[in-house]
């Protein structure tokens, strides 16, 4: 089903609506198709190597606000993001080399829509049920993954090093559903251009019972 974003639906603050039309199901169909990286032939979702595992983040979290911050939205970061958009093979490249870093240094499975700056840098979409509201009723005791036993809880790992900065707070915000069509984009990007506004709540998601997400802008 194609989504729309009418005006006064958007003014109430409300989601999308979705156009169940004949012609909205057509140009919905007609988009192009982006996914997470699929399961080799015979396996589970949970399997192979493509498989999303938690992975522990290999920088501490105090140095990525450093590089966050160097790397913050402004005019200069939104010119190369325009610029780069422009330019095909130069976005490709930019992209290639944002999957090489992230994919080493976060278990980055490009996404396109990044949550590490909510989650004390431990990538989400490396659980293996890619919850990006975590963790999960199944986590044991030890802390270990319901899907791997032998491996921790990647939503522990985000805690943890969330309570050593002392921003544990900024784990009780609302992750919205990410946009399935971006997966594989560049998510530096993406926030360059202001297309991850909104992506979580500004603040404490359980503190109210009026929970407000605003609307995703869309791509041109
Ligand atoms: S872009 Fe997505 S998959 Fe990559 S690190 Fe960020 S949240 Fe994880």
């Amino acid at each position: 089903m194609a989504v729309t974003d009418a005006p006064a639906h958007r003014d109430a603050g409300l989601p999308p609506r979705l156009d169940s039309t004949p012609a909205a199901m057509q140009r919905a169909s007609a988009l192009p198709s982006a996914s997470p990286p699929a399961p080799a032939a015979g396996r589970l979702p949970h399997q192979g190597p493509q498989a999303p595992r938690p992975t522990r983040p290999r920088v501490s979290f105090k140095a990525m606000r450093v590089m966050h911050g160097v790397l913050a939205r402004n005019p200069l970061w939104q010119t190369v993001a325009g610029w780069l958009e422009s330019h095909e093979r130069a976005l490709g490249a930019f992209t290639a080399a944002e999957k090489t870093v992230k994919e080493r240094l976060f278990g980055c499975r490009m996404c396109g829509q990044c949550a590490l700056p909510s989650t004390a840098y431990a990538c989400p979409m490396t659980c293996p049920k890619q919850l990006r509201n975590g963790p999960c009723g199944g986590v044991s005791f030890d802390g270990s993954c319901e899907v791997y036993p032998g491996m921790r809880c990647v939503w522990l790992m985000a805690y943890e090093r969330a309570e050593q900065d002392g921003k544990v707070g900024d784990l009780r915000r609302l992750q919205r559903p990410i946009d399935q069509r971006r997966w594989g984009e560049s998510s530096w990007v993406n926030y360059w251009q202001g297309l991850d506004e909104g992506l979580w709540t500004r603040d404490d998601a359980l503190a109210t019972n009026r929970i407000a997400l605003p609307i995703l802008p869309s791509k041109a």
